[in-house]
């Protein structure tokens, strides 16, 4: 997994969601009534909020407009103004939004406040589908999974640790024992767990990073870079709007699609469903009956983006949008031509 995070440290393994993962990183690092700077970006990013405040930290949630990543210029702000922020938390790729935050211009402008503050991330949906580089960009903790571009079913949740923040380990407070990362680091160095490991799990993650060694990370990351890039193309042909707005921030492993007023994305999602047997991402949290999302992450090819894209257009024209049929067309010309 080293290789995978972008690190030459140990990776934390658990039995668990994504979710097991967010809390590990939180209780390992602070201490009850600790102030967490966090960012509105999506529903994920509100979920770790809403979860770091179950746990007694307090949260500065910093409003957004869940079209956009993390602003470093309004971090560095919210940093500077606020010197006992304990740990900033950022959602790298927002899967309810298709926005990807800039996690090395996030680091930069941590560094120009001076701030010691641990930066904690969330590679849910980005990890082994986007570059990504825990040790060169300075992360302290990344939160990952098992069941987005690694390829393989729910249940292993990992954590990506630095030096500072195993020292944060050593005096942080909030109660934590099946999460507690030094237990599992000892075990783990005799080749053990401390509790049952899930066994079927990590050899089906052997064979998923052979499968990514076997394309090369960075032809993986290039693959999902060009089916984002088509799927946008077919999206704005379509006449439609992609939910992300800036042109650096388009997540290369999902599309949100914003459907007109009069229409409900659900309804779409539900004929395409019916009609096709294909499942479209719903609409999440403030974005329900309001945007759909298509998936272009893991185990994916351009055929299999073809098709995709082949059902949407399908499924839009019969739920009574007027699209334009050119939408597969702009998208099969990315694909030829990248
Ligand atoms: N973070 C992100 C970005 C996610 O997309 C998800 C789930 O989709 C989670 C966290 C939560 O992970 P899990 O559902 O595995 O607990």
């Amino acid at each position: 997994m080293k290789p995978v995070f972008g690190t030459i440290r140990p990776v934390v393994v658990y039995p668990s969601s994504g979710t097991g993962a967010w809390e590990a990183a939180l209780v390992n690092t602070l201490s009850p009534g600790d102030r967490v700077l966090a960012f509105e970006t999506g529903h994920f990013a509100t979920l770790w909020r809403d979860l770091a405040g179950n746990l007694g930290l307090d949260v500065n949630f910093v409003p957004g407009d869940w079209r956009h990543g993390v602003d470093p210029v309004v971090l560095a702000e919210s940093l500077a103004a606020d010197p006992s922020v304990k740990a900033v938390c950022v959602v790298h790729n927002e899967t309810s939004t298709g926005v990807t935050s800039r996690i090395a211009e996030i680091r930069r402008a941590i560094d120009e406040t001076g701030h010691p503050a641990l930066l904690l991330v969330d590679a849910v949906s980005s990890l082994g589908s986007v570059d990504y580089r825990h040790d060169e960009w300075g992360v302290d903790v990344t939160v990952s999974c098992s069941q987005k571009g690694l390829l393989l079913p729910p249940g292993l949740g990992f954590n990506a640790v630095s030096e500072k923040a195993l020292r944060a380990a050593e005096s942080a407070r909030l109660p934590r024992s099946y999460w507690d990362w030094r237990p599992i680091l000892e075990a783990n160095e005799r080749g053990y767990f401390p509790y049952t490991p899930p066994t079927n799990l990590l050899y089906g993650l052997r064979e998923s990073l052979a499968v990514l060694d076997e394309e090369g990370l960075a032809n993986v990351f290039a693959r999902h870079r060009r089916h984002g890039e088509a799927t946008r193309a077919a999206v704005r042909a379509w006449g439609l709007e992609v939910l992300s707005l800036d042109e650096r921030e388009h997540s290369p492993v999902l599309t949100a699609v914003l459907v007109p007023a009069e229409h409900d994305a659900d309804k779409i999602r539900a004929l395409i469903l019916d009609r096709f047997n294909m499942s479209l991402g719903t609409g999440l949290g403030r974005l329900a009956g309001r945007v759909f999302r298509i998936g272009h992450l893991g185990h994916f090819n351009d055929l299999s983006l073809a098709g995709t894209l082949a059902g949407v257009q399908m499924g839009l024209a019969l739920a009574g949008l007027s699209v334009d049929r050119g939408g597969i067309d702009a998208a099969l010309s990315v694909l030829e031509t990248t």
